[in-house]
């Protein structure tokens, strides 16, 4: 069955690089209209160009998800595109051991990775409710099942993910409105591209495809979740991680 996402307003955060750039691509081929968000207008007219590019509909939009402001600017910036499907896929990290993390890299952590999530989610609820459709893909990571050791903010948020989407799901469902996670394993992005040769050969050892995820087996997994064969899926989380974490 091919899927057609024609009509659907696809929100992607993040969508500059790494995974949510190959989400707004799969997405966008799938035949969304996309809305993508970088920090930067730079970034925001390159997303832009990407989507040209690649024969996508949709545009660039600067939004700094740690910023109550910034979000309610983007979605009076968008207001004629309410978004049918949002995918929460921007995030930092600021990796320590507990002992040494700061207030500071505690809080960013918490509010780009997970107060956002609420905040977004909210702001786009509305407009679902009243067209009695939607979806929400929140984008967590195998660290919030596994923990890992310097992580525990980041992990801490991921997990976070997971209840809210879970809790979400069972305040929405009957405005036919589905709340999913995608729990990506180790994948090749910026965020993971300063790991030293050592870390990466011993990941790959617990990896049962040997290879690091690349974008768009993430990607695939989002389209999925967005289009009409999961109709019936809500509260799930997937994991793509070449089976590094089995459930
Ligand atoms: P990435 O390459 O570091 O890209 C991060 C994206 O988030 C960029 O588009 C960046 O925009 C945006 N961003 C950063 N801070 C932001 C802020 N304050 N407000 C709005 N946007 C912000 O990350 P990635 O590896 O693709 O990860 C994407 C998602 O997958 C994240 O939720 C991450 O936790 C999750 N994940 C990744 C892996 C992995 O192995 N890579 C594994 C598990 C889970 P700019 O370009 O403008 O900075």
């Amino acid at each position: 069955m091919k899927i057609d996402l024609t009509g659907e307003i696809a929100l992607v955060t993040g969508a500059s690089r790494g995974i949510g750039q190959g989400i707004a691509l799969e997405l966008g081929q799938a035949g969304a209209y996309i809305i993508g968000t970088a920090t930067t207008d730079e970034g925001a007219n390159n997303i832009k160009q990407f989507l040209t590019k690649h024969n996508i509909t949709g545009e660039g939009q600067q939004l700094n998800v740690m910023e109550a402001d910034s979000i309610t600017n983007l979605i009076a910036n968008i207001a004629k595109h309410n978004p049918s499907i949002l995918v929460n896929n921007a995030a930092i990290t600021r990796d320590t051991l507990l002992m040494r993390m700061s207030e500071q890299e505690w809080d960013e952590v918490i509010n780009a990775n997970l107060t956002s999530i609420y905040r977004l989610s909210k702001a786009c609820l509305r407009a679902m409710m009243k067209a009695r459709h939607g979806r929400i893909i929140n984008i967590s990571s195998i660290v919030g099942l596994t923990g890992n050791a310097g992580q525990t903010n980041y992990s801490a948020t991921k997990a976070g993910i997971i209840a809210f989407s879970k809790s979400l799901a069972r305040e929405v469902g009957s405005r036919n409105i589905t709340v999913n996670t995608v729990a990506p394993g180790f994948i090749e992005t910026d965020m993971t591209n300063g790991f030293s040769e050592d870390q990466r050969a011993v990941t790959l050892q617990h990896i049962p495809l040997k290879r690091a995820g690349l974008p768009n087996d993430v990607a695939n997994a989002v389209v999925f979740l967005a289009s009409n064969l999961a109709n019936y899926i809500t509260g799930e989380t997937l994991h793509i991680n070449g089976g590094m974490y089995m459930s």
